[in-house]
């Protein structure tokens, strides 16, 4: 089986500046989790106009009235869709008579190299071979099919921007309209793909 890799882009937390407000950080974990999901990758783009959550790495209902500062800590926030939000829940695992406090329960996608623990099968698949990645991928249900299907419209959506830069600079006639027409099907299936996973995504289940 092809192993690929479960996300192509570096996740680092780069903001310094203190906030009271964790919605204040809102633009800073965007650009810094360069607009996915931290937990399962997701690209936010897909599930507009709903916005994404910011997840207390160290759950709230854990620090609260023992570790306070964590609440609006920038390394305790992951950027996070509302479903795996939901399920991470109050889940945690850790000590607090440590400095740095962790959720010993996860992978902190902030501070992990995710992609050195989890991979994607050759239909998209989130999997991993070691316990901490197989319990996140169990609690935060990443083998759920909407998943395959987010991964399936990414790649969808990276062909027809290629497609569009080829179309842009072909010359031929007869080769841009054959081109052109390649070009209209995707965008096509792609557009249909999309709505296909907006609604299964806020499917009850
Ligand atoms: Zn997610």
């Amino acid at each position: 089986m092809k192993k690929i890799s479960f996300k192509e882009h570096e996740i680092k937390r780069t903001c310094t500046r203190e906030e009271r407000d964790v919605q204040k950080y809102r633009e800073d974990l965007k650009r810094d989790f360069n607009h996915h999901c931290g937990y399962c990758n997701l690209d936010e783009h897909l599930i507009e106009p709903h916005p994404f959550q910011i997840d207390h790495f160290v759950p709230r209902k854990e620090f609260k009235g023992i570790r306070d500062s964590l609440e609006t800590d920038y390394s305790n926030l992951v950027y996070s869709c509302p479903k795996c939000n939901r399920a991470k829940g109050k889940s945690f695992q850790g000590d607090f008579s440590k400095a740095k406090v962790d959720n010993e329960l996860y992978y902190d996608p902030g501070s992990v190299d995710m992609n050195q623990h989890f991979y994607r099968d050759e239909i998209g698949s989130i999997c991993s071979e070691d316990e901490k990645g197989q319990y996140m991928i169990d609690k935060l249900k990443l083998k759920h099919p909407i998943h395959n299907s987010a991964w399936l419209v990414e790649e969808l959506d990276k062909t027809y921007k290629i497609m569009r830069y080829q179309l842009a600079k072909e010359t031929d006639e007869a080769r841009a309209e054959l081109l052109q027409s390649a070009f209209n099907g995707l965008a096509h299936i792609l557009l249909r793909q999309q709505a296909l996973f907006r609604s299964s995504y806020y499917e009850k289940k």
